[in-house]
């Protein structure tokens, strides 16, 4: 599918990315963009990818597709980093879990002849860097790009194709549109279990009891603070407002039990019984 694609940031998703690329032969050759050392070691040891190197600038020479797996904020930066060493003709995608910021800046860095389609692969763990790099990541999930009045049709065409080659379904829409829905099913949910979390203020011999509901419901919680400060600021309107629509079904929940109303708590139960269900 490409002669070279170049991965920039090698951590949990990058390095998956490289090792389902190349279990499916999409590319002859891979090269890895890393801050580090120890990760671009890790990389190659790994067989993630075949060449790897600590300056952007030459690791986007030549390359067909390059692929910016890296915290939120950084895409954008990175993306001026590279934008006169990327070759007329590539295309540019992102993994970044927030788009509207993204989209609107890459659009506007990127010179003509380059194209760029934001994607979001919904894959991943609270697990961060190369470490936990996993081959099948990607199979079976959804894979969001994202359609603006500039995305060029061939490219995403093309990116729609690359993501279902790694055994994604593709849902396509604007940014807008993702931030909003990705913050009510996976954003809020985020929210809810770093507070979750930091409510059980027990010490470590009581949290020896804590079994699979608080386990189940705080996992998350332990993702890596860092990405998820970016990701929190980039939507932090539609996070802010999901978060108040949170509060009001919590609130339902201290009203039935101040009122000691059973047939309200039941109510509300059944209705959170039959969507968790539906799916
Ligand atoms: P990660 O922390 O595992 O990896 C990020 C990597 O980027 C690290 O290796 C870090 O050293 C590297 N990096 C940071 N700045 C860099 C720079 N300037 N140049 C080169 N490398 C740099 O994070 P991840 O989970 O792989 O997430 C990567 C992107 O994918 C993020 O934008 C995240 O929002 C998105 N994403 C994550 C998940 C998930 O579940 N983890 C799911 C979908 C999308």
């Amino acid at each position: 599918m490409f002669r070279r694609v170049t991965i920039i940031g090698l951590g949990l998703i990058g390095s998956s990315l490289g090792l389902a690329i190349k279990q499916r032969h999409l590319a002859r050759e891979i090269i890895g963009v890393s801050r580090k050392n120890a990760t671009i070691r890790k990389a190659l040891a790994l067989k993630a990818v075949d060449k790897a190197t600590l300056d952007v600038k030459k690791g986007v020479k030549c390359s067909d597709l390059i692929i910016l797996a890296v915290p939120v904020l950084k895409i954008i930066d990175i993306a001026a980093k590279i934008k006169d060493g990327v070759k007329k003709g590539a295309v540019v995608i992102d993994a970044g879990s927030t788009k509207g910021d993204i989209v609107k800046n890459i659009e506007m860095i990127l010179p003509g002849g380059v194209n760029f389609v934001g994607s979001h692969p919904l894959a991943g763990s609270e697990k961060s860097g190369v470490f936990y790099a996993e081959k099948g990541l990607f199979k079976g999930a959804y894979c969001i790009l994202t359609r603006t009045s500039r995305t060029n049709k061939k490219a995403l065409g093309k990116v729609k194709r690359f993501w279902m080659s790694l055994g994604m379904k593709v849902e396509i829409m604007s940014p807008k549109r993702h931030d909003r829905l990705i913050s009510r099913l996976s954003h809020l949910p985020h929210a809810v279990s770093v507070a979750l979390s930091s409510s059980a203020s027990c010490n470590k011999k009581d949290l020896r009891l804590a079994a699979g509901g608080f386990k189940d419901t705080t996992r998350i919680a332990s993702g890596s603070p860092e990405l998820w400060k970016d990701i929190f600021i980039t939507n932090r309107k539609n996070i802010s407002r999901d978060i108040r629509l949170f509060k009001k079904e919590l609130s339902k929940i201290e009203k039935a039990l101040k009122k000691g109303d059973a047939v309200m708590l039941l109510k509300l139960f059944k209705k959170a019984k039959c969507i968790r269900d539906s799916f």
